[in-house]
């Protein structure tokens, strides 16, 4: 049975319906207590926690007096912006009793889309963790349109866990898990307690199953979605009912819920998005001693590049070439052409004198390369 005690970072999601009351609006102290409690004895067994967070257009609701009824975009949005502070600050204060801080971040589908964009996020929430703090995300509903929207945060978790090369993904939900048919209606229905492999006949499960659609506006369908984003990133998700207190420690007991096991590890689903999926944009070219760094694992040094080619951005895939014209890595770039071109050859010492900036001391970082 899959447990906790391997994961190393949890993207945990909260949807409305466990966190908030729907017949006032309001938080469930008491459970966001509990909930807490748990975070804080994952974190104490070294283990990274990043929280993406439903309940700002429920909270606002009820503090825009909009209780009950359906709610056009714009009011969705209204009601995302008066809820979303005291949704912050409930995490804040909640894991605040054990001197966890909390860091709010406010993501559209842009941020994970867009790779320059991606790029900074992931660096920001990344030192988020570094810090020994908790991210607290959820999609930036103010300036999202329908086009831009994700709409729900089962995708924007299973996202973020891709952009932080998170290892599980876990969906606190109102249902315990993937049924074969909708549980509420038909009696046949059967739980799924494992899914190794999204086939046709798993994606059609999720059809009308709309769990906590009355306030959120995720169901099983875009959990599945979830789960396929993840998947592929090489993060295993968990979809379980979350309502009662202690939703992490009772999960780590053996609940009842459902499991989808992870493609590959997120690390290798990561080189093979850079290196299969993106179509470099330009061509650095290395010394022979940086050539062997790389293939030792190290990063790339701008002290290793001899000349580069194209026009590329930061956050562009580019092709590493050894000095005969051979790509021998490719990887996500951390500065421009133009500011790379200035630092080529030189020290990392003396980036931000040159450049006024530094974008950290690698041309390319480990993390961001793959050898071919
Ligand atoms: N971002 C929305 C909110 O905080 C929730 C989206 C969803 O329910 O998945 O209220």
């Amino acid at each position: 049975m899959a447990t906790l005690e391997t994961a190393k970072r949890l993207v945990v999601k909260i949807g409305s319906a466990i966190l908030i009351d729907s017949k006032t609006g309001t938080l469930r102290r008491d459970w966001l207590s509990s909930l807490s409690q748990d975070i804080s004895a994952l974190k104490t067994n070294g283990k990274d926690v990043v929280i993406v967070s439903s309940g700002a257009i429920a909270l606002g609701r009820a503090r825009l007096s909009l209780l009950g009824r359906k709610l056009s975009l714009a009011e969705k949005q209204a009601c995302a912006a008066a809820g979303q502070s005291l949704l912050t600050r409930a995490y804040e204060h909640a894991l605040g009793e054990h001197k966890i801080v909390t860091a709010q971040a406010l993501l559209t589908l842009n941020d994970t889309e867009d790779r320059r964009r991606w790029l900074n996020a992931r660096s920001t929430l990344q030192t988020i963790l570094t810090l020994g703090a908790v991210p607290i995300i959820n999609e930036n509903d103010t300036v999202a349109t329908d086009e831009i929207r994700y709409g729900d945060n089962d995708r924007l978790a299973a996202r973020t866990a891709q952009m932080l090369g998170a290892d599980t993904l876990i969906l606190l939900s109102d249902i315990d898990g993937l049924y074969t048919a909708d549980p509420r209606t038909d009696k046949k229905a059967k739980h799924l307690s494992e899914i190794t492999l999204l086939t046709d006949e798993i994606m059609a499960m999720g059809g009308g199953a709309n769990s906590d659609a009355a306030m959120g506006s995720g169901g099983m369908a875009t959990k599945l979605a979830a789960a396929k984003i993840a998947m592929q990133a090489g993060c295993r998700m968990c979809i379980m009912d979350g309502r009662d207190e202690s939703p992490l420690r009772r999960l780590q007991e053996g609940e009842r819920c459902s499991w989808f096991s992870a493609g590959s590890n997120p690390k290798k689903a990561r080189q093979q998005w850079i290196g299969g999926a993106l179509q470099p944009s330009g061509r650095l070219t290395v010394d022979a001693g940086a050539a062997s760094a790389l293939r030792e694992g190290k990063s790339l040094l701008a002290a290793g590049v001899k000349t580069l080619s194209g026009n590329f951005n930061k956050g562009d895939a580019v092709a590493v070439c050894d000095e005969i014209g051979m790509e021998i890595a490719r990887g996500l770039v951390s500065y421009d052409a133009a500011d790379a071109s200035k630092i080529l050859g030189l020290n990392s010492r003396d980036i931000s004198s040159i450049l006024g900036y530094d974008n950290g001391a690698a041309l390319i970082h480990r993390d961001n390369l793959v050898m071919m």
